[in-house]
């Protein structure tokens, strides 16, 4: 038993390094991807559940890799974290985003507002908020139009200057959402400090809603507490008819998900967007 721990020990370390040195290759990739623009933004469309209009857009990365094709954030985005690439990574998203949007506003194409996933790591930074300031300069994206996507894991580090931070961002007239609303393991004392506008229900919620009676009564807890709150609601995830009728009734806000469209290139956007114009 003694010399199978220690072959188990053998192995275990040799996988160690094996992924060591897939993360550092990674990371290198992710770098050159960085400087050399290889990262492009899809868009997926939020809508209004009353009126069934357009009223906003997520921007979600995706990394054009020379070899791999497409790849997706979760691929990425956890070692960016790790390595310290997540800041200028969610700035050039940022950038993206925002130069996108501001040129489909000035075609007549509104696609209402904004919405950019910032990591919790991104709050830790002083600077982030004038680093955001001006990219809406730079790219003429109107302030009130930019909606960023935090979720509950701010909490855990740092939380003074990740309060600071998301304070200043409120004052400069940005809009916060919490992402992943019901899945972090925060009190929900914090919610009366923070300054945000929306709170948006994880999918691991959305997706059972028509048979599970607990992920039901879970949606419908976050929506009345948003409401008494005065937040907007909005449930990810929503693939199917039978869902949207659920939050819908439950007096949910807004739905984003693949029943309304899936994310896209902004071309394939464009389309939905002439499609749908927003008054
Ligand atoms: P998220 O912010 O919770 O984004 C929602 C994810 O659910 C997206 O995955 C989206 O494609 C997917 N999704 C949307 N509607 C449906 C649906 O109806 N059914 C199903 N099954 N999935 C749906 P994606 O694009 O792979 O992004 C994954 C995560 O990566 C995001 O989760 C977000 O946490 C992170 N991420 C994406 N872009 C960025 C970024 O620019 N910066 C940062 N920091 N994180 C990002
Ligand atoms: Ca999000
Ligand atoms: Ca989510
Ligand atoms: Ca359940």
């Amino acid at each position: 038993a003694k010399e199978n721990g220690g072959n188990r020990f053998h192995f275990y370390s040799e996988d160690m390094t094996q992924d060591a040195l897939r993360k550092m290759s990674l990371e290198e990739e992710l770098r050159q991807a960085l400087q050399e623009d290889q990262l492009t933004v899809y868009y997926q469309p939020q809508y209004d559940l009353g009126n069934k209009k357009l009223v906003g857009v997520e921007a979600l990365v995706r990394w054009n890799h020379p070899e791999k094709g497409l790849v997706a954030p979760m691929e990425f985005i956890p070692l960016a974290e790790e390595r310290g690439l997540i800041n200028q990574l969610g700035l050039q998203v940022l950038q993206k985003a925002c130069t996108q949007c501001a040129q489909w506003l000035n075609e007549g194409f509104d696609p209402g507002i904004l919405a950019v996933n910032i990591s919790a790591r991104q709050l830790t930074e002083r600077q982030v908020p004038e680093q955001i300031s001006q990219i809406l300069k730079f790219t003429g994206w109107p302030v009130h139009r930019l909606e960023l996507e935090v979720t509950e894991s701010f909490f855990i580090s740092d939380t003074q200057r990740s309060l600071a931070v998301l304070n200043q961002l409120r004052d400069m007239g940005i809009k916060l959402a919490i992402d992943d609303f019901g899945t972090g393991y925060s009190s929900l004392s914090y919610l009366k400090q923070l300054p945000i506008s929306k709170l948006k229900i994880d999918r691991s919620f959305t997706r059972d809603l028509i048979d599970d009676a607990e992920d039901r009564a879970i949606s419908e807890a976050i929506i009345a507490l948003g409401k008494s709150l005065g937040l907007q609601v909005i449930a990810e995830g929503v693939e199917l008819e039978g869902q949207a009728d659920i939050l819908i009734h439950e007096g949910c806000d807004q739905a984003q998900g693949y029943l309304y469209g899936k994310p896209m290139s902004a071309e394939q956007f464009s389309l939905l967007a002439a499609a749908n114009p927003v008054s």
